[in-house]
């Protein structure tokens, strides 16, 4: 079984990895993609009146603002355009695929942050209508019926809180969430770069491979949404997945250049057994 994360980037070969895709789930191999859509979004909401805005945490890290009119301008890219563009497509190539956000079944599900501190001009500032947070727990029985079934989920966030109110979550966190979940062998994260690059933007400074014991060092490396892909694949290492690659989307053959051996590979140095991902029964 293998998850496959796309990122939102204009310059992703998405023809291309659509037919990749179509053509391993007409061999019988279980795929779920999961998607994000942040550029999307960010035009959406400005063409609507409501521009993005980011937010800075005490230790660094920069996430989209999500009030609740962006929480709706969100699911309009995300779990509209985006996911049923890719539906659409893959539908085109004769896959059979499912559209599902972690709403729909509840699928996604994990806390929303009570309270979100944020840095402005050097003061740290507590927001409380933010709605964010993580996915704690996958619905693997509802996956496990539509893969049974022969359909090929594509999955986007937001997630459900535990309060059931939607949530913005990291889809690269999210994917990881779900391989680690379905015990996948393999998650595959495609991005706009090469891979982890040591010296970004100079590509030519790929790390080809890395073991869980080195993940520690690539966060170092890592500058913006980079960060978030590293936390993901530590996070999917942990929980028990095998192999996690990130991987160039922009190329012909995304899926085959990165099973190939291209892009960063992350593999389990010894088996950790540890979840970080409680199953849903
Ligand atoms: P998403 O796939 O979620 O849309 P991006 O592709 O924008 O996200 O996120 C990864 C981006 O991070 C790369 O395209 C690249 O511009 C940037 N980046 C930052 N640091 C690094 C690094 N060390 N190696 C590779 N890319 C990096």
């Amino acid at each position: 079984m293998m998850v496959i994360k796309i990122g939102g980037g204009r310059d992703l070969n998405l023809d291309g990895l659509c037919r990749e895709i179509a053509r391993r789930h007409s061999a019988g191999e279980r795929t779920i993609l999961v998607h994000g859509g942040a550029e999307t979004t960010d035009e959406l909401a400005a063409a609507l009146g409501h521009p993005a805005q980011y937010v800075t945490s005490p230790s660094g890290h920069v996430s989209r603002r999500t009030d609740r009119r962006t929480l709706e301008i969100f699911e309009m890219a995300y779990c509209g355009q985006i996911n049923k563009g890719l539906v659409e497509r893959l539908q085109r190539l004769g896959v059979d695929a499912v559209g599902l956000s972690g709403l729909d079944g509840a699928l996604l599900r994990g806390p929303r942050k009570d309270t979100l501190r944020v840095v402005e001009d050097g003061r740290v500032r507590v927001l409380r209508d933010d709605f964010t947070g993580k996915v704690e727990q996958v619905n693997t029985r509802l996956l496990h019926l539509l893969l049974a079934a022969g359909y090929l989920p594509v999955l986007t966030p937001p997630a459900l809180s535990y309060q059931g109110e939607a949530i913005n979550v990291d889809g690269d966190r999210a994917a990881a969430a779900v391989a680690t979940a379905l015990g996948a062998d393999t998650l595959l994260l495609l991005t706009s770069a090469p891979g982890l690059l040591r010296a970004f933007p100079d590509e030519t400074s790929l790390l080809p491979s890395l073991t869980a014991n080195q993940l520690l060092i690539a966060f170092d490396y890592a500058k913006g949404k980079m960060k978030r892909k590293v936390l993901a694949a530590q996070e999917a290492i942990h929980g028990g997945v095998a192999h996690v690659i990130i991987g160039d989307g922009r190329v012909s053959q995304p899926l085959q250049a990165a099973m190939a051996g291209n892009g960063t590979h992350i593999l389990q140095s010894s088996a950790m057994a540890q979840t970080q991902v409680n199953h849903a029964s």
